[in-house]
């Protein structure tokens, strides 16, 4: 029934499209729209036409099953017959056996009790017979309200079949209609297709004169481009002779090429040597400008001389106090910087040195100064330089100067390393640093493990005649920083073993011993020079009443090393045949750099105030006592008067030191006695000089 609802509502459906396309006028010349349609109302219809089929086959199953029906109706009714014919039998045969056992109960009855038994025997019977009875009974109204509903269904599928014949009799009404539409569509279809045959043939005629026209065109032009392939061979002609000819040329250019190879090779090779040549001449050059650079900075070293004494004042600080006795009581001379006046409880003493710095000189004008023997040192020369004064001079500062304004120490450290780099090219230089004490007379190491240590001074086993320190620690250093590494920890390990360091310091000698080991990398020869940094003791003199015990003891080991220096300076600048250098340590240990052609340089410290004066004249005494000693080579002479004169190098009796025998020569507390008064001697020229490494 659903399917049929659906069927009339498409039929309405198409009925109304049917209308709609009837209402339509006809265009003429619609295009593919009609075909579409027509296409569409095809398939429509034969969609239709199946669903006919459909229903048709529909129908006939659904007359299948009625007839089905009808038949098991037939049976059902058959069966109906057969068990009502049963039940009237059995009805029959149950009454019958009811009236045999009322029978039989009533003949029973009449008996004796025996008999009593088969009559309740029979009693139960007959209820069970009569059970059977109602349940055949109900099985014969179950059955007869089945064939009720069947006959009910019956009536209800030949309604059914009744109205499915009346639709399939619409459908087929239907089926027609659209039919007769569909051959009208066909017959519209039918003109259009004719009538856009009709408009393709006319497109086809156009476009073949169309491309008629173009071919003419492209036909014209073939016959231009064959004229021009005409005159265009020839050219081509001479093309392929060019490209021949030039073929030949390539084929012979290797060998042009090999020739003009070999003539600039040979061309080369003669540059090179040229090159070399000049190189040579260039290099042969170089090493005499060398050499002779190396004469002239000796010469002028020689010129200056070979040990040389200036002053440094320092300026008056805080520490110095106030009052009368912190006045200045040294002036300059304007016109001359090697001139130093001192006034001395009311008394104008001039000296006069190599040099003398005010206070107002920077670190930097004290290190000019000394530069030149700093770089002697790369060349071999063994160098000394020591600070002299009395504690609070300024000896510290000098050489060791402050974090922020580094001392002599560093400077030369880096000019050495900076002279190093530039020669890097044909030297291989190693800087190696030592730093060591000397205090009571001990040496020690400062960068060793062991500070405590004592050291030994040894002549090497070699025969050389050198000396050296078994034991001593040299570091290896390359930049600032390694420098500030080893100060760093000689000073820690100076701290650790002393806890007034000040004191200390003031009563030892600190030395730094630069060693500058250099080979000449075309040549192999070898160089080393030695340059000794040396912070001296305080050379201020105690009192006799002021000194017992330990103090008395340090005063005197530094006066006897002290003096050991002079006389030994003097002895060198005298060209004495002894140099009385195992009379100290300190002298001892720089035997090496002392004597030969080293370079030694005095830098006298010197406080500026009242109260200092008597040491001040004492250090400017002993200054110029070893200046003058030598005033240079050839026509330099040695003034020795004012040596033995002077009343204030002659030691109080309480810090008088046994001296032994080398020091009659020259040591200042041995008296007039060794020296005469007043002496000018004219001293030798520098005595043989060591070879100079180029
Ligand atoms: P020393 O080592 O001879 O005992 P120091 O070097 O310790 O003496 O100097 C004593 C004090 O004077 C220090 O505080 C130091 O900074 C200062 N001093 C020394 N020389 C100068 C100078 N040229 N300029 C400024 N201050 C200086
Ligand atoms: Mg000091």
């Amino acid at each position: 029934m659903v399917e049929n609802e659906r069927l009339r509502q498409e039929m309405r459906r198409f009925e109304a499209e049917l209308q709609e396309l009837r209402a339509k006028p006809v265009a003429p010349c619609a295009g593919c729209e009609h075909s579409q349609e027509s296409a569409q109302l095809r398939d429509k219809l034969s969609q239709l036409q199946l669903e006919v089929v459909e229903n048709k086959g529909m129908l006939s199953e659904l007359n299948l099953e009625v007839q089905q029906k009808t038949d098991r109706l037939a049976e059902v009714e058959l069966r109906l017959k057969d068990c009502l014919a049963e039940k009237a039998q059995e009805e029959e045969r149950l009454s019958r056996r009811l009236r045999d056992s009322h029978e039989t109960i009533a003949s029973l009855r009449a008996q004796s009790p025996p008999i009593k038994y088969v009559i309740k025997t029979v009693e139960v019977e007959s209820s069970k017979t009569k059970q059977a009875l109602s349940e055949s009974q109900a099985r014969n109204q179950h059955l007869q309200e089945q064939v009720a509903m069947q006959r009910q269904v019956l009536k209800e599928m030949e309604q059914q079949l009744q109205s499915s014949h009346q639709l399939t009799a619409q459908l087929r009404a239907q089926i027609a209609m659209y039919e007769s539409e569909l051959e009208r569509a066909h017959g519209q279809m039918l003109e259009e297709m004719q009538s856009l045959e009709e408009d393709k043939n006319r497109a086809i005629e156009e476009a073949f004169a169309r491309a008629q026209v173009e071919m003419k065109a492209v036909h014209e032009n073939l016959a231009g481009v064959r004229t021009n392939l005409l005159t265009l061979q020839p050219a081509l002609r001479t093309l392929t002779n060019d490209y021949n000819g030039l073929k030949r040329q390539v084929r012979g250019f290797p060998l042009l090429l090999q020739e003009a190879l070999k003539s600039v090779k040979a061309e080369i090779g003669q540059a090179i040597e040229e090159v070399n040549s000049n190189n040579q001449e260039l290099l042969r050059k170089y090493r005499r400008e060398l050499q002779l650079r190396k004469k002239c900075h000796n010469e002028l070293v020689r010129l200056k001389g070979n040990i040389r004494v200036i002053a440094r004042v320092r300026p008056v600080t805080k520490e110095d106090g106030e009052g009368p006795e912190a006045t200045n009581a040294v002036t300059f001379d304007a016109d001359d910087d090697s001139i130093i006046h001192l006034l001395h409880k009311g008394k104008p003493v001039s000296f006069e040195l190599d040099k003398v710095f005010s206070p107002r000189a920077s670190q930097q004008d004290v290190f000019q100064e000394v530069q030149a023997l700093i770089t002697s040192c790369i060349d071999g020369f063994n160098v000394c330089i020591f600070a002299y004064g009395q504690t609070g001079a300024g000896k510290t500062y000098t050489m060791e100067g402050t974090p922020e304004n580094p001392g002599i120490n560093q400077r030369a450290l880096q000019l050495l390393f900076s002279e190093v780099q530039e020669k890097a090219s044909d030297w291989d230089y190693t800087i190696t640093v030592s730093a060591a004490e000397i205090y009571n007379e001990v040496l020690r190491d400062l960068l060793g493990q062991e500070p405590q240590e004592k050291l030994e001074i040894r002549l090497c086993p070699d025969g050389s005649g050198q000396l050296y320190v078994p034991g001593l620690t040299e570091f290896r250093v390359q930049s600032v920083e390694d420098i500030n590494k080893v100060f760093e920890f000689g000073h820690t390990n100076r701290t650790t073993e002393f806890t007034n360091l000040n004191e200390h310091s003031s009563r030892s000698h600190a030395l730094l011993i630069v060693t500058v080991r250099g080979v000449d990398c075309s040549t192999g020869l070898r160089t080393t020079g030695k340059l000794n940094l040396v912070d001296l003791a305080g050379s201020e003199r105690v009192g006799k009443s002021g000194a017992e015990g330990s103090r008395l003891r340090e005063a005197q080991h530094i006066n006897k090393s002290l003096s050991a220096l002079g006389d030994v300076i003097a002895a060198l600048r005298s060209r004495q045949g002894h140099v009385p250098f195992r009379n100290s340590k300190l002298t001892y240990l720089l035997q090496d750099s002392l004597s030969g052609d080293s370079k030694t340089l005095m830098v006298v410290q010197v406080s500026p105030v009242e109260k200092n004066t008597s040491e001040t004249l004492y250090s400017l005494k002993f200054a110029e006592r070893v200046r003058s000693v030598e005033l240079g080579p050839g026509s330099r002479r040695a003034e020795l008067g004012s040596w033995s004169s002077q009343e204030h190098l002659e030691w109080e009796p309480a810090c008088q030191t046994p001296q032994p025998s080398a020091r009659a020569h020259s040591a200042p507390s041995s008296g007039t006695t060794s020296r005469p008064g007043s002496i000018r001697r004219k001293l030798q020229p520098l005595g043989k000089s060591r070879p100079v490494p180029v």
